[in-house]
């Protein structure tokens, strides 16, 4: 290892990750566990991971129906103490940030500056917002013209079952949880199996905050296993899933067979415009932020870089040398901007379309090729990439890569820009730098969830975060977040008395 873990103790390695159901701590019915490696220097075991059996999915299931509906401590009708213990789990992920933040970049890959600046703090914050959300849940009430009452309240949903991905594995897991939680819902997490670390020390935050026992329970193991017993349990109301487009599709159709409610947060191949009056140091600067924060592992990740003609070279020229500058390292080391894929296989996904790139004939500006030297020898390390001349044809500027490769694609005006800029099938986020004006026609072109204007990735707690078209059903974050976890009831009281007169008054001789 070539970084020393401060807040976490090496020899506390690896981290031992177990179920969590109906409010204890157990190890799988199976006995069995698989290791997880650090991407830095796979040679580092950094959790070993219990493998759930279909039979510890069911418990967990079963320990959130029962508690559901059986509203166990009052969680469900009591919504100050929601607020309460909610605010208590932010509070204690503030308090072990430090630890936490090691161990998202040792099991991730993402720099520690990304996990101690962004992700765990983001964590927090999303338990504080919606615990706060948690005391203003709230329908209305109206008369009808004869006087009869119409109430219109809001319920929880009833067993949510949470699905999460590698790549913010906190802040994800929080912004499933949290509104779920907000709402009165009580939730089965299955953490991405790369990833499990810090999902897994939210479940003793949940225990020692109080959620009372079966509103949280945590399970690990295989997606296709594991992941597919909750997706397919009759007992699970409503699942929250964020992943690839291809497991949302199978998700939603699996769902249908009881009804679940499903909340998607799916793919992304976003287009970051650039138009020739924007203030080009501020632009280059956010596209290559957009472009390879967090490696490139993103799904927000402004992988398609849309630049005007008449500044085409100049700015290309500076994007360039601001990418040849990124420092490529360990993912514990503060000087790394950019650290290792999340493992061999993806790496190898990546490095699959680097050369698609160049064989379709892209200009490679920075990059291309894994990275070996050094310290860098038993990691998943891929040097940043640049192409430039990208047609909106070819592969790397159609399909999402997930990681630190960006390319370039001219466009004369502002319809062409819109026009490529649309032309894809995922619709999540997006970016244009120009003048308001340009701005203001621009964003109301653009077909995704997402417009950052003269700026680029910012998703506070507050914010809607969803997607148009293949990216997604359903907002995430903000006020919207909530909506998944809320089912609408319909109170409809007769004002007349004891003489039964229905409003349309149509009554049977
Ligand atoms: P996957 O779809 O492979 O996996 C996501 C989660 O689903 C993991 O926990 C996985 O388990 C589980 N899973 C896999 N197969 C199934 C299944 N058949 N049934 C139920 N669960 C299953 O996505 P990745 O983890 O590879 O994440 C990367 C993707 O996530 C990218 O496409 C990215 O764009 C998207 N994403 C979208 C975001 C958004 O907000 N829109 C945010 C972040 C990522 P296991 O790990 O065990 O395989």
């Amino acid at each position: 290892m070539t970084s020393t873990l401060v807040a976490m103790k090496e020899s506390s390695l690896p981290y031992k990750v177990d179920l969590f159901i109906g409010g204890r701590h157990q190890e799988p019915s199976s006995g069995e566990y698989f290791d997880r490696e650090n991407p830095s220097d796979k040679n580092l075991k950094v959790a070993r991971v219990a493998r759930a059996t279909a039979e510890d999915v069911r418990a967990a299931i079963d320990s959130a129906r029962e508690a559901f509906d059986t509203n166990r401590g009052n969680w469900v009708s009591d919504h100050k103490l929601r607020e309460k213990v909610l605010l208590k789990v932010a509070e204690m992920i503030r308090s072990e940030a430090d630890m936490l933040a090691e161990a998202e970049s040792l099991t991730s890959g993402k720099n520690i500056r990304t996990s101690k600046l962004g992700d765990i703090p983001r964590s927090a914050d999303l338990f504080e917002y919606y615990a706060g959300l948690a005391t203003k849940i709230f329908g209305n009430s109206f008369y009808l013209r004869n006087g009869d009452r119409v109430t219109i309240v809001k319920e929880p949903v009833g067993v949510v079952g949470a699905i999460v991905p590698w790549n913010f594995p906190l802040v994800i897991a929080a912004r499933q949880a949290a509104p779920a939680l907000a709402a009165g819902c009580s939730v089965v997490l299955k953490p991405a199996s790369y990833t499990p670390v810090t999902a897994h020390k939210l479940a003793s935050y949940m225990e020692k905050a109080g959620v009372p026992a079966g509103f949280f329970n945590f399970i690990t193991g295989p997606g296709a296993k594991v992941g597919a017993e909750i997706v397919k349990s009759e007992k699970v109301d409503a699942i929250t899933f964020t992943g690839e487009t291809g497991t949302g599709r199978w998700i939603m159709e699996e769902a249908s067979h009881n009804l679940k409610r499903v909340a998607l947060e799916l793919g992304g191949k976003n287009p970051n415009l650039v138009f020739e009056e924007a203030d080009l140091e501020a632009a280059a600067t956010g596209a290559v932020f957009g472009a390879f924060a967090n490696s490139g592992e993103t799904c927000a990740a402004g992988s398609r870089l849309l630049v005007q003609r008449s500044i085409y070279d100049k700015f290309v020229g500076m994007v360039k040398a601001k990418v040849a500058g990124l420092r490529v390292g360990d993912a514990l080391s503060e000087n790394s901007d950019i650290g290792p894929m999340i493992a061999e296989e993806h790496m190898g996904k990546v490095l699959g379309y680097i050369q698609k790139g160049k064989d379709e004939h892209a200009k490679l500006l920075v990059g291309g090729s894994q990275l070996t030297q050094g310290e860098l020898k038993n990691g998943y390390f891929v040097a940043p990439t640049l192409f430039s001349d990208v047609a909106p044809s070819m592969t790397i500027a159609r399909e999402e890569i997930f990681g630190p490769v960006l390319s370039v694609i001219p466009f004369k005006d502002e319809d062409e820009a819109v026009h490529i800029a649309n032309d894809t099938m995922y619709g999540l986020a997006s970016g244009v730098w120009g003048s308001q004006a340009r701005s203001a026609r621009v964003s109301r072109k653009l077909k995704a969830g997402t417009v950052w204007v003269n700026t680029y990735y910012t998703i506070p707690a507050e914010n809607p975060w969803g997607g148009f078209k293949q990216s997604g059903i359903g907002r995430e974050n903000g006020i919207y977040g909530l909506e998944a976890f809320l089912e609408i009831k319909t109170i409809y009281e007769d004002s007349s008395g004891a003489v039964y007169k229905p409003y349309f008054k149509i009554v049977f001789p």
